[in-house]
Parts: structure tokens; C-alpha cells; sequence
């Protein structure tokens, strides 16, 4: 049995590769992070030989005493790093990722063709909160159910949640979904609780992107008012790749959610689970519990803070006006320049962030903002200071692409430029014609 240098030395390269790219460049994306050494032996260990279908101690397969054990250990840890009590929570802690762990609450609540209300895509939600376009249903949430997406007041950047009540109103959902991937605020759980209860609605929460936030108590809490709560486990919560869905014990609008939403996870979508994805996310839930880890949230929060104020000082539009959680939405369209350049050329420089589509904004390919986030460099030990640095590269980046512009027409640095354009997103892409 050989080591991977010995048995691959092409994919050990490869690895090799992406290591030094991660370690070279500046990891702006906002749903990325660094997890630890603890939570990658986890991931890499013998737990992944184990077939484990069903739930602790109602398996399908024999030999599961240890995983159960795991199993166990890792939903006590999930309730307990989120503050919850487990007599009226509980956790299914097998979904894949975060677009199965969505799907798996959606068809444990719902029929086929029930109707939602996600955050629309183009506004900061999430593919799987129901995106489609006047052409096409998008993801299988709006092949499968019915979606009526709410957005953002493109005046103030925030959620239009008067307009969400007078749509829920009109359009009556089962399910009202919170949670974004792009937006730079807290949602305003008491009111979404309030309209959802008004048209008798479900309400869930997906925290993907800020569940570590919501662990160290430095945004609002979720679980106060919110049915279920679904996440992944690899963004700010600096867990291996994976999902996570909370229910409440207690049935909501006559549902056994918890019966329902572990039978949709298995055998309703997913086989066996990735016991060594839950060996990871044990150790990151250990992890989410220690005063250190509260300092580092505390720390993703004001640095960026600090990454917020650089830039709007550097005279940048932010979305909504600046930032309460890890990420800042920024509208480059007064610069005259497109995300999707800003994006290539910071790339060049080794500043990994990504192009984002801002309030308004008329095509996906080409979006008029860039997503800056800074979890995974407050992990690398960036502080204040080197998020103000931060913001001054990106302005940097920012001008020389407004130079190309400027200088493209006709020069030799037309072929450049054609490197630099917006390249192909392979799903979105077709979405603009
Ligand atoms: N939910 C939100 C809010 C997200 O931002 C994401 C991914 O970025 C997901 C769900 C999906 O997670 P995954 O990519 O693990 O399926």
C-alpha cells in the first residue's frame, strides 16, 4: 500500500499545485475558508470505508458501532455549538453539501409544485433557493416547486420586506426561505417570522454562509425564530465540505419535521453518508465551541469592517452602505468598470475573489460587482491592517483595469483585453440570451 507520491505522483502534482496557489494568493471568496490539520485528518482517515445507511443505531449495514458512536457525538456537538437545546432541536448532520441539504428540506415539507419564496439570485440568494429567469427554470428547486422569488429595495441594498409581505400575501407560499450567498446584512428574522406565520408558511433559514457567525453569537440568531435551519459546514464555519440541517422537535403547521426531514435525506435522496465528512465536521464543531474560535469570528467581523470602511473611503459604492457580517458587496458600475474584468486582472495578481452581480444589474456574464469576503485570510492571521492593504490592492486592481479600458481600442493590447473579458460561465452564460 503505497503513499500518494509513490501510487499518483500526477494527482500528488496536481495537489501540490493547488496548495501553493492557496497559499501564495489572497483567498477573498467569501464562502471559502482554511479548515484545520485536525479536520483534514478526519476527512482523510478510514472513515470514508464505511457503509452507514440510516440513522444511529437503525442501520442498514453491520459493523456501524464506531460510526454510531461518531455519528452521535457529531449531532451533540452540532446542538451544543449552536446553543441549542436538545429537547426542542434536533440535527440531521449526513446531507452532502449545502444545495442537497436545501432540496432535503424542500421535499420533506413540501408536495411537487408547492410554492416558495427564496431571495432571487441576481439579489444575493442562492441558485437553490429557486432561481429562474423569464427563459428557464434554473435549479431543480424551480423545476419542482414554484418559485416567486423576493428582492432586495435596490434603493437601500436591504431586503424589501414590504414587498415580500404583499407578494407572500398574493401568492400564499408553504415556504419562505432566508439566507443568502451575497448579502452583507442581517435578515430580520421577527418580521419573516410574521409574514410567514400570516399565510401559513414554513420558515427556514439557510446560514450557509454565516453559520460560524451565528456560533460565536456575533450576528442574530437563526434559531430564535426560524422552523428549520439548514447550512454548510465549510464556509465560515471552517468545517470539512459538507451540510447540515436543524429542525424543531415540536411539529410545525401539523408536520413531524424531524421524521420527515431525516427520512428525505435517506432513503428519500442521498444513499450512504460520508462518514468521514462527519469525522471532519465533529472535530470543526469541537472547535466551534472554544473561546478561540469566538475571537476569530469577532475578527472576521471587524476586519471586515475595516476592509469596508478602506473602500468606501477609496470612494467605492457598497451595497446596503457597508457590511455587519464577513462579506462587503461592492458596485463597480459607477467606476465604469465590470466584475467580471476586476475579477481576471486581481486574479492575475494572485487575489482570488469573485464576480458578483449587484442590484440592477442587467446581465449575469458580466455583472456589475465583485463579493469580497474575509473569513479565510482572518484565518491566515490577516488583522485590520491587512484588510486596509487589502482594499488598496483591489483599488489598485481597479485602476489598472480602468487603464486597459481605456487604452484598448485599436492597441496591442486588444489581445490582452480579449484574455481579460468576461469569461464563460458555464451555467449563467446561457441565461442572458
Ligand atoms: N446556500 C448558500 C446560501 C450558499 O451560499 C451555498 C453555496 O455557496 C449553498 C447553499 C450551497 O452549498 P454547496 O455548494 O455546498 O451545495
Amino acid at each position: 500500500d503505497y503513499g500518494l507520491t509513490e501510487a499518483d505522483p500526477e494527482v500528488r502534482r496536481i495537489i501540490d499545485k493547488e496548495k501553493e496557489r492557496q497559499f501564495k494568493s489572497l483567498e477573498l471568496i467569501a464562502s471559502e475558508n482554511f479548515t484545520s490539520r485536525a479536520v483534514m485528518e478526519a476527512v482523510g482517515s478510514c472513515l470514508t470505508n464505511k457503509y452507514s445507511e440510516g440513522l444511529p443505531g437503525k442501520r442498514y449495514y453491520g459493523g456501524n458501532e464506531y460510526i454510531d458512536e461518531l455519528e452521535i457525538l457529531c449531532q451533540q456537538r452540532a446542538l451544543a455549538a449552536f446553543h441549542l437545546d436538545g429537547k426542542k432541536w434536533g440535527v440531521n448532520v449526513q446531507p452532502l453539501s449545502g444545495s442537497p441539504a436545501n432540496f432535503e428540506v424542500y421535499t420533506a415539507v413540501l408536495n411537487p409544485h408547492d410554492r416558495i419564496m427564496g431571495l432571487d439570485l441576481p439579489h444575493g440568494g442562492h441558485l437553490s433557493h429557486g432561481f429562474m429567469t423569464a427563459k428557464r427554470r434554473v435549479s431543480g428547486t424551480s423545476i419542482y416547486f414554484e418559485s416567486m422569488p423576493y428582492r432586495l429595495d435596490e434603493s437601500t441594498g436591504l431586503v424589501d420586506y414590504d414587498m415580500l409581505e404583499k407578494t407572500a400575501v398574493l401568492f400564499r407560499p408553504k415556504l419562505i426561505i432566508a439566507g443568502a450567498s451575497a448579502y452583507p446584512r442581517d435578515f430580520d428574522y421577527a418580521r419573516m417570522r410574521k409574514i410567514a406565520d400570516a399565510v401559513g408558511a414554513f420558515l427556514m433559514m439557510d446560514m450557509a454562509h454565516i453559520s460560524g457567525l451565528v456560533a460565536a453569537s456575533v450576528v442574530a440568531d437563526p434559531f430564535e425564530y426560524c422552523d428549520i435551519v439548514t447550512t454548510t459546514t465549510h464556509k465560515s464555519l471552517r468545517g470539512p465540505r459538507g451540510g447540515m440541517i436543524f429542525f424543531k422537535k415540536d411539529p410545525v403547521l401539523g408536520v413531524d419535521l424531524e421524521s420527515a426531514i431525516n427520512n428525505a435525506v435517506f432513503p428519500g435522496l442521498q444513499g450512504g453518508p460520508h462518514n468521514h465528512t462527519i469525522g471532519g465536521l465533529a472535530v470543526s464543531l469541537k472547535h466551534a465551541q472554544s473561546p478561540e474560535f469566538k475571537a476569530y469570528q469577532n475578527k472576521v467581523v471587524s476586519n471586515c469592517g475595516a476592509l469596508a470602511s478602506r473602500l468606501n473611503e477609496l470612494g467605492y459604492k457598497l451595497v446596503s452602505g457597508g457590511s455587519d457580517n464577513h462579506l462587503v458587496l461592492v458596485d463597480l458600475r459607477p467606476m465604469g468598470i465590470d466584475g467580471a474584468r476586476v475579477e481576471k486582472i486581481l486574479d492575475l495578481a494572485s487575489i482570488t475573489l469573485n464576480k458578483n452581480s449587484v442590484p440592477g444589474d442587467k446581465s449575469a456574464l458580466v455583472p456589475g460587482g465583485i463579493r469580497i469576503g474575509s473569513p479565510a485570510m482572518t484565518t491566515r492571521g490577516f488583522t485590520e491592517k491587512g484588510f486596509v492593504a487589502t482594499a488598496d490592492f483591489i483599488h489598485e486592481g481597479v485602476q489598472i483595469t480602468l487603464e486597459a479600458k481605456r487604452l484598448v481600442s485599436g492597441s496591442k493590447l486588444q489581445d490582452f483585453l480579449k484574455f481579460v473579458a468576461a469569461p464563460d460561465f458555464p451555467l449563467l452564460d446561457k441565461l442572458s440570451d
